[in-house]
């Protein structure tokens, strides 16, 4: 019996006589399957832990615990791994602790997902909890969490406690970004893409009714105009944009107000025009072209006699007899007070949006 103990290494003895004790006195292959995986842990600044299993100093650590009992381990990683192809070479039917490299890289693979360098940089300001700043100092010792469960509750963390604005959410390169930066630019101080909202807010909201919207109709001054027009009263843009309901029926509102801003906008020119007229009556003529000659040049032009003078048409100008009389502005005397150059104003609508203006065509 002596001769064979003396064979097994020191550090197998103790491991299995630590082991079935921290286990309630169970044989070890009784006892090794009641382990279960806890954290990955670490010592700092030249401080070391022993072992629990075989005494050796360690600097990186692993702890595990008894669902039987609940008693918690520190154990080296050599210890872990030893238990591990304990579990595996007994065969037993499944087994209850994944190797040290699966949760390593299960671990890894989230903190490479979640926890980027503006994540780290943002915690670094921040008067976050103390178990999250123990996970973050590891985290900048070793490049991952010790556990899943600290990386996801630093995620949290991150998600709803940090602020953007919602333009910097948005893909701005989607056509949802893009139709609601068209249809805010020109809130200038309650943009509601300057709103700030938490991550985990930003997923909660649906901005899908801006799908619907073409660039043509938000581009278009007279529904901008509307849209401005139809803000429910007493609430603010920014609380209607972060409630689709509401933000779909603003929509709905704006587009059955078009007409009326186009027709006010009409309206609005046309008294501009009579204006102008009354001031410089003049420079005004309502006059019907018919078919002449430019003598000098021997070209075809519109032109029309009245009072004693005579009008002749800008040839960069259109007319269309079945047009009648049109309206016309003096633009320069071809013959002083006898021979006088007009230009056709039509009204349409202008760059300005929403107004219409009087061009020449
Ligand atoms: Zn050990």
């Amino acid at each position: 019996m002596e001769k064979k103990e003396k064979k097994r290494h020191y550090k197998n003895v103790d491991f299995e006589a630590n082991l079935t004790t921290a286990s309630g006195g169970l044989p070890l292959t009784e006892a090794a399957p009641l382990w279960r995986f806890s954290h990955f842990g670490v010592e700092m600044d030249g401080d070391f832990k022993h072992c629990h299993l075989c005494h050796s100093r360690m600097k990186l650590w692993i702890a595990i615990w008894n669902t039987a009992n609940g008693v918690v381990l520190f154990i080296g990683h050599d210890c872990y791994d030893k238990l591990v192809s304990f579990l595996a070479t007994k065969k037993l039917e499944s087994l209850s602790l994944g190797s040290r490299k699966e949760y390593v890289s299960a671990i890894k693979k989230y903190c490479k997902q979640n926890i980027t360098e503006s994540f780290l940089a943002w915690f670094g300001e921040q008067e976050a909890p103390a178990e999250l700043k123990a996970t973050l100092a590891f985290i900048e010792k070793f490049g991952y969490a010790p556990t899943l469960e600290a990386a996801e509750a630093l995620v949290a963390y991150y998600k709803t406690t940090r602020r953007f604005k919602l333009d910097e959410l948005l893909d701005y390169t989607s056509h949802r970004a893009r139709m609601l930066s068209m249809l805010f630019r020109d809130f200038l101080a309650d943009n509601p893409l300057w709103q700030e909202v938490s991550l985990a807010e930003y997923e909660a909201l649906d901005f899908s009714f801006a799908d619907g919207l073409s660039g043509e109709e938000v581009g278009e001054g007279f529904f901008k105009e509307a849209f401005r027009k139809v803000l429910p009263a007493g609430t603010s843009a920014t609380s209607c944009f972060l409630n689709g309901e509401a933000m779909k029926s603003w929509i709905e509102n704006a587009r059955n107000v078009k007409s009326a801003v186009i027709e006010e906008a009409w309206k609005r020119a046309v008294v501009d025009l009579q204006q102008r007229i009354a001031s410089q009556q003049e420079s005004y003529r309502l006059l019907s072209f018919w078919r002449g000659r430019n003598p000098k040049h021997q070209t075809d032009q519109w032109e029309c006699r009245d009072g004693g003078r005579k009008y002749v048409l800008d040839s960069a100008c259109h007319y269309n007899p079945s047009e009648g009389p049109v309206f016309c502005r003096v633009t320069r005397e071809l013959v002083p007070d006898r021979v006088l150059l007009v230009s056709k104003l039509v009204l349409a609508p202008s760059m300005e949006s929403p107004r219409y203006m009087w061009v020449t065509r």
